[in-house]
Protein backbone atom coordinates (compact mmCIF):
# COMPACT_ATOMS: atom_id res chain seq x y z
CA UNK A 1 0.00 0.00 0.00
CA UNK A 2 1.47 3.61 -0.98
CA UNK A 3 0.03 6.70 0.87
CA UNK A 4 0.60 10.10 -0.56
CA UNK A 5 -0.37 13.55 0.73
CA UNK A 6 -0.64 14.79 -3.70
CA UNK A 7 -1.90 18.51 -2.24
CA UNK A 8 -3.75 20.53 0.90
CA UNK A 9 -5.12 24.48 1.01
CA UNK A 10 -4.84 25.40 4.68
CA UNK A 11 -5.79 28.54 6.81
CA UNK A 12 -3.68 29.64 9.59
CA UNK A 13 -4.00 28.00 12.46
CA UNK A 14 -3.79 31.30 14.00
CA UNK A 15 -7.74 31.17 13.61
CA UNK A 16 -8.57 28.59 15.77
CA UNK A 17 -8.23 24.68 15.19
CA UNK A 18 -12.33 24.01 14.76
CA UNK A 19 -11.82 26.95 11.47
CA UNK A 20 -8.47 25.13 11.05
CA UNK A 21 -9.99 22.05 10.25
CA UNK A 22 -13.38 23.34 8.90
CA UNK A 23 -11.84 25.41 5.54
CA UNK A 24 -8.71 23.14 5.20
CA UNK A 25 -8.78 20.46 2.41
CA UNK A 26 -6.87 17.68 2.06
CA UNK A 27 -5.99 15.24 -1.07
CA UNK A 28 -4.74 11.69 -0.73
CA UNK A 29 -3.32 8.98 -3.64
CA UNK A 30 -3.71 5.64 -1.81
CA UNK A 31 -2.61 2.65 -4.31
CA UNK A 32 -2.45 -0.72 -3.99
CA UNK A 33 -5.46 -1.50 -1.06
CA UNK A 34 -7.97 -3.82 -2.54
CA UNK A 35 -11.56 -2.98 -3.64
CA UNK A 36 -12.72 -4.39 -0.32
CA UNK A 37 -11.05 -1.66 1.45
CA UNK A 38 -11.98 1.04 -1.49
CA UNK A 39 -15.35 -0.05 -1.19
CA UNK A 40 -15.64 0.94 2.87
CA UNK A 41 -13.34 4.38 1.90
CA UNK A 42 -16.29 5.69 -0.65
CA UNK A 43 -18.62 4.80 1.79
CA UNK A 44 -17.27 8.34 3.16
CA UNK A 45 -20.24 10.77 1.80
CA UNK A 46 -18.40 14.42 2.37
CA UNK A 47 -15.19 13.61 0.25
CA UNK A 48 -14.62 13.13 -3.61
CA UNK A 49 -13.04 10.22 -4.93
CA UNK A 50 -11.32 9.19 -8.40
CA UNK A 51 -10.48 5.44 -8.32
CA UNK A 52 -8.85 3.36 -11.44
CA UNK A 53 -11.19 2.50 -13.98
CA UNK A 54 -12.16 -1.46 -14.43
CA UNK A 55 -14.04 -0.48 -17.30
CA UNK A 56 -11.23 0.55 -19.55
CA UNK A 57 -7.86 -0.52 -17.92
CA UNK A 58 -7.15 -4.67 -18.33
CA UNK A 59 -7.00 -6.40 -15.60
CA UNK A 60 -4.96 -9.28 -16.67
CA UNK A 61 -2.66 -10.44 -14.44
CA UNK A 62 -4.53 -8.52 -12.16
CA UNK A 63 -2.45 -7.23 -8.75
CA UNK A 64 -4.86 -8.48 -5.80
CA UNK A 65 -4.26 -8.25 -1.98
CA UNK A 66 -3.79 -10.90 -0.04
CA UNK A 67 -4.89 -11.39 3.95
CA UNK A 68 -2.45 -12.78 6.57
CA UNK A 69 -5.05 -15.17 7.48
CA UNK A 70 -5.29 -17.29 4.09
CA UNK A 71 -1.71 -17.94 4.01
CA UNK A 72 -1.03 -21.62 3.62
CA UNK A 73 -4.68 -22.51 2.73
CA UNK A 74 -5.13 -25.04 0.15
CA UNK A 75 -9.33 -25.68 -0.12
CA UNK A 76 -10.05 -28.81 -2.37
CA UNK A 77 -13.38 -28.23 -4.23
CA UNK A 78 -14.59 -31.12 -6.62
CA UNK A 79 -11.28 -33.19 -6.50
CA UNK A 80 -9.49 -29.74 -7.37
CA UNK A 81 -6.62 -28.33 -4.83
CA UNK A 82 -6.35 -24.92 -4.41
CA UNK A 83 -4.48 -21.63 -2.81
CA UNK A 84 -5.67 -18.17 -2.63
CA UNK A 85 -2.73 -17.48 -5.22
CA UNK A 86 -4.16 -20.50 -7.69
CA UNK A 87 -7.19 -18.98 -7.71
CA UNK A 88 -6.55 -15.44 -8.17
CA UNK A 89 -4.27 -16.92 -11.37
CA UNK A 90 -7.68 -19.02 -12.17
CA UNK A 91 -9.56 -15.74 -12.26
CA UNK A 92 -6.91 -13.89 -14.09
CA UNK A 93 -7.00 -16.52 -16.78
CA UNK A 94 -10.51 -16.74 -16.93
CA UNK A 95 -10.75 -12.50 -16.85
CA UNK A 96 -7.87 -12.69 -20.18
CA UNK A 97 -9.89 -15.14 -21.88
CA UNK A 98 -13.40 -13.64 -21.96
CA UNK A 99 -11.72 -10.47 -22.99
CA UNK A 100 -10.10 -12.14 -26.12
CA UNK A 101 -13.53 -13.73 -26.94
CA UNK A 102 -14.73 -10.89 -27.21
CA UNK A 103 -16.27 -9.73 -23.99
CA UNK A 104 -15.76 -6.29 -23.34
CA UNK A 105 -13.43 -5.52 -20.31
CA UNK A 106 -16.49 -3.78 -18.31
CA UNK A 107 -18.24 -7.20 -18.55
CA UNK A 108 -15.12 -9.19 -18.04
CA UNK A 109 -14.13 -7.49 -14.69
CA UNK A 110 -17.87 -8.93 -13.04
CA UNK A 111 -15.38 -12.41 -12.28
CA UNK A 112 -13.08 -10.00 -10.79
CA UNK A 113 -12.51 -10.29 -6.70
CA UNK A 114 -12.96 -7.95 -4.32
CA UNK A 115 -8.90 -9.05 -3.42
CA UNK A 116 -8.23 -7.41 -6.65
CA UNK A 117 -6.21 -4.19 -5.44
CA UNK A 118 -7.08 -0.28 -6.69
CA UNK A 119 -5.77 3.17 -6.56
CA UNK A 120 -7.75 6.20 -5.62
CA UNK A 121 -7.68 9.16 -5.03
CA UNK A 122 -9.66 11.08 -2.63
CA UNK A 123 -10.18 15.19 -0.94
CA UNK A 124 -11.49 15.55 1.99
CA UNK A 125 -12.33 18.51 4.02
CA UNK A 126 -10.08 18.38 7.64
CA UNK A 127 -13.42 17.79 9.75
CA UNK A 128 -14.41 14.80 7.37
CA UNK A 129 -10.95 13.26 7.79
CA UNK A 130 -10.33 13.38 11.45
CA UNK A 131 -14.44 11.62 11.72
CA UNK A 132 -12.85 9.67 8.86
CA UNK A 133 -9.85 8.82 11.33
CA UNK A 134 -11.32 7.88 14.32
CA UNK A 135 -14.01 5.67 12.77
CA UNK A 136 -10.96 4.02 10.82
CA UNK A 137 -8.27 3.77 13.07
CA UNK A 138 -10.20 2.12 16.15
CA UNK A 139 -9.84 -1.36 16.55
CA UNK A 140 -13.05 -2.01 15.49
CA UNK A 141 -12.34 -1.36 12.07
CA UNK A 142 -11.38 -4.25 9.66
CA UNK A 143 -7.34 -4.37 9.30
CA UNK A 144 -6.84 -3.01 5.94
CA UNK A 145 -8.67 0.09 6.34
CA UNK A 146 -7.34 0.59 9.61
CA UNK A 147 -3.62 0.41 8.28
CA UNK A 148 -4.55 2.87 5.50
CA UNK A 149 -6.31 4.97 8.41
CA UNK A 150 -3.33 4.64 10.42
CA UNK A 151 -0.73 5.52 7.30
CA UNK A 152 -3.11 8.37 6.73
CA UNK A 153 -2.86 9.93 10.28
CA UNK A 154 1.04 9.31 10.94
CA UNK A 155 1.37 11.45 7.26
CA UNK A 156 -0.95 14.03 9.28
CA UNK A 157 0.96 14.38 12.43
CA UNK A 158 4.14 14.62 10.76
CA UNK A 159 3.02 17.45 8.54
CA UNK A 160 0.76 19.55 10.99
CA UNK A 161 1.14 17.54 14.41
CA UNK A 162 -0.60 20.46 16.62
CA UNK A 163 -3.93 19.29 14.94
CA UNK A 164 -3.78 15.77 13.99
CA UNK A 165 -1.37 14.73 17.08
CA UNK A 166 -4.95 14.39 19.34
CA UNK A 167 -6.35 12.32 16.72
CA UNK A 168 -7.22 8.28 17.25
CA UNK A 169 -9.84 6.40 17.80
CA UNK A 170 -12.67 7.84 20.06
CA UNK A 171 -11.00 5.72 23.30
CA UNK A 172 -7.89 8.22 22.23
CA UNK A 173 -9.35 11.11 21.11
CA UNK A 174 -12.74 11.45 23.30
CA UNK A 175 -10.53 9.92 26.20
CA UNK A 176 -13.39 6.80 26.30
CA UNK A 177 -14.53 4.40 24.15
CA UNK A 178 -18.01 4.66 21.83
CA UNK A 179 -18.03 1.25 20.82
CA UNK A 180 -20.52 -0.23 23.79
CA UNK A 181 -20.50 -4.48 23.70
CA UNK A 182 -18.89 -4.53 20.88
CA UNK A 183 -15.57 -2.47 22.78
CA UNK A 184 -12.04 -3.84 21.66
CA UNK A 185 -11.35 -3.73 25.68
CA UNK A 186 -7.89 -2.58 25.19
CA UNK A 187 -8.29 0.83 25.81
CA UNK A 188 -4.77 1.07 27.64
CA UNK A 189 -3.24 -0.90 24.83
CA UNK A 190 -4.50 1.42 21.82
CA UNK A 191 -3.84 4.65 23.47
CA UNK A 192 -0.66 4.33 24.19
CA UNK A 193 -0.58 3.25 20.57
CA UNK A 194 -1.37 6.62 19.36
CA UNK A 195 0.25 8.84 21.83
CA UNK A 196 3.49 6.77 20.73
CA UNK A 197 2.67 7.52 17.08
CA UNK A 198 2.51 11.40 17.61
CA UNK A 199 5.40 11.21 19.84
CA UNK A 200 7.99 9.43 17.31
C1 LIG B 1 -16.39 -0.62 12.30
C2 LIG B 1 -17.34 -0.32 11.19
C3 LIG B 1 -18.21 -1.30 10.75
C4 LIG B 1 -19.12 -1.03 9.72
N1 LIG B 1 -19.96 -2.00 9.30
C5 LIG B 1 -20.87 -1.73 8.34
C6 LIG B 1 -21.82 -2.71 7.91
O1 LIG B 1 -21.83 -3.82 8.42
N2 LIG B 1 -22.70 -2.38 6.95
C7 LIG B 1 -22.73 -1.13 6.38
O2 LIG B 1 -23.56 -0.86 5.52
N3 LIG B 1 -21.84 -0.20 6.75
C8 LIG B 1 -20.93 -0.44 7.71
N4 LIG B 1 -20.04 0.52 8.09
C9 LIG B 1 -20.07 1.82 7.39
C10 LIG B 1 -20.89 2.86 8.19
O3 LIG B 1 -22.24 2.45 8.29
C11 LIG B 1 -20.82 4.24 7.52
O4 LIG B 1 -21.41 4.18 6.23
C12 LIG B 1 -19.40 4.74 7.34
O5 LIG B 1 -18.66 4.54 8.50
C13 LIG B 1 -19.45 6.23 6.99
O6 LIG B 1 -19.58 6.95 8.19
P1 LIG B 1 -20.65 8.07 8.46
O7 LIG B 1 -21.93 7.73 7.80
O8 LIG B 1 -20.66 8.42 9.93
O9 LIG B 1 -20.00 9.32 7.90
P2 LIG B 1 -19.62 10.04 6.54
O10 LIG B 1 -20.32 9.53 5.36
O11 LIG B 1 -18.13 10.04 6.57
O12 LIG B 1 -20.18 11.46 6.88
C14 LIG B 1 -19.70 12.18 8.04
C15 LIG B 1 -20.86 12.72 8.82
O13 LIG B 1 -21.53 13.69 8.00
C16 LIG B 1 -22.93 13.63 8.25
N5 LIG B 1 -23.60 13.29 6.98
C17 LIG B 1 -23.04 12.77 5.86
N6 LIG B 1 -23.96 12.62 4.90
C18 LIG B 1 -25.11 13.04 5.42
C19 LIG B 1 -26.43 13.13 4.93
N7 LIG B 1 -26.76 12.75 3.69
N8 LIG B 1 -27.39 13.61 5.75
C20 LIG B 1 -27.10 14.01 7.01
N9 LIG B 1 -25.87 13.94 7.56
C21 LIG B 1 -24.90 13.47 6.76
C22 LIG B 1 -23.15 12.58 9.33
O14 LIG B 1 -23.15 13.23 10.58
C23 LIG B 1 -21.94 11.71 9.20
O15 LIG B 1 -21.62 11.01 10.40
C24 LIG B 1 -19.13 0.27 9.11
C25 LIG B 1 -18.24 1.25 9.57
C26 LIG B 1 -17.36 0.98 10.59
C27 LIG B 1 -16.41 2.06 11.05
Amino acid sequence: MRIELLSFSCIPLDEGEDAFLRHSHFCFLVDGISRACSHQLVRHRVASYSQQSQRYVSMKDFPYVKPKTVEGKVVEIDGLKMDFDGLMRFIGKFYEALVEEGVPKEDARFVLPNACSTRIVFTMNGEELVHFLRLRTCNRAQWEIRDMAIGILKILIKRFPKVFSKVGPNCYYLGYCTEGKKSCGKQDEVRAFFSNLSSS
